[in-house]
């Protein structure tokens, strides 16, 4: 089961006791994946689809719960696709008494047909918010596997709905972006604190807890990595640099021979031959009496500069 199923399904276990509650997170499915149709008599018929057989399960016993004495429908078809997954459905057919069972939800007949308020009329509990956002994410969210880029969105082709979410969200401190896709008003957030956070408000918490915990293994993964690049990185200059010292050593010692240095040059020059790939520090340390790292560089660089003068010294020749 991928990041995203795992999510959900922790999602629609989650049932919310109060009406309020209900109501809200129905809505914001409504909001998602319902389809609301005008009815012959002037009656609307819903249609609610999901993936997934535990949100289809919860947004049959809300509507069990709020539409009462409704009849309600299930049914199952496989989606047209080559990978045929089932995709359950929802349906409250045509019927009398649809019009004031679906008041609370926000429909409202309106001349020539039904008109949706998306904006449930109870946002303004921190019970109902969470619970729309919830809804909201079962209607039309997904989210990335934290191994991969952090990615949480919730896909809505209503652009008030779209709006409402975000509005809700903020209210959580979370501060979601809005793009467009087709037809469609994509809210996502980016940032894994966020996502956390989100999960958290909507109570997925064991979905939460393995995003953190691939999270910190994420992060110290890469910051070996870095460390591990960056030691690298050092090991090959030393190296290079202790190459090119041993290259201009030798050139001293063919044209004039080591023993014409001044002693200090001369000691540290036999070291480098010796250890070629031992930093400055090293090197240093080898010496009798020590010196330090800078010293030791003070000391190469002379002998460097007499290799260049021999060099173009040679080139006039
Ligand atoms: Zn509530």
């Amino acid at each position: 089961m991928s990041f995203s199923a795992m999510t959900k399904a922790e999602m629609a276990r989650v049932m919310p006791r109060k009406r309020c509650c209900q109501i809200a997170e129905l809505t914001a499915i409504i909001g998602m994946d319902g389809t609301v149709k005008g009815g012959a008599h002037g009656e609307p018929a819903l249609i609610m689809s999901s993936q997934s057989a535990p949100v289809a399960r919860k947004i049959y016993k809300l509507c069990k719960l709020l539409l009462q004495p409704l009849a309600i429908q299930v049914a199952v078809t496989k989606k047209p696709n080559l990978k045929k997954r089932n995709v359950y459905h929802v349906l409250i057919p045509y019927q009398s008494g649809a019009r004031e069972a679906f008041a609370p939800l926000g429909l409202s007949f309106a001349g020539e047909g039904w008109q949706v308020n998306w904006r449930p009329i109870a946002l303004e509990k921190r019970c109902c918010q969470k619970a729309y956002l919830r809804g909201a994410f079962l209607g039309g969210g997904s989210v990335n596997d934290p191994e991969g880029t952090y990615h949480l969105e919730m896909i809505t082709r209503d652009p008030v709905h779209s709006q409402t979410i975000c509005e809700v969200m903020s209210f959580f401190d979370l501060s979601p972006r809005i793009s467009e896709r087709k037809q469609y008003h994509v809210v996502y957030l980016k940032e894994s604190d966020q996502i956390v956070q989100f999960l958290n408000v909507a109570g997925a918490h064991r979905a939460l807890l393995e995003f953190e915990s691939t999270r910190v293994v994420k992060d110290m993964r890469n910051r070996v990595n870095r460390l591990v690049n960056c030691e690298t990185a050092n090991l090959s200059k030393t190296v290079d640099t202790g190459v090119r010292q041993v290259e201009m050593i030798r050139l001293l010692e063919e044209k004039m021979g080591l023993e014409k240095l001044p002693l200090p040059l001369r000691e540290i020059a036999r070291l480098r031959l010796e250890f070629p790939d031992a930093s400055l520090r090293e090197l240093g340390q080898m010496l009798d009496p020590p010196i330090g790292k800078s010293g030791a560089n003070h000391r190469l660089r002379k002998l460097e500069e007499m290799a260049k003068e021999l060099e173009v010294g040679q080139g006039r020749k």
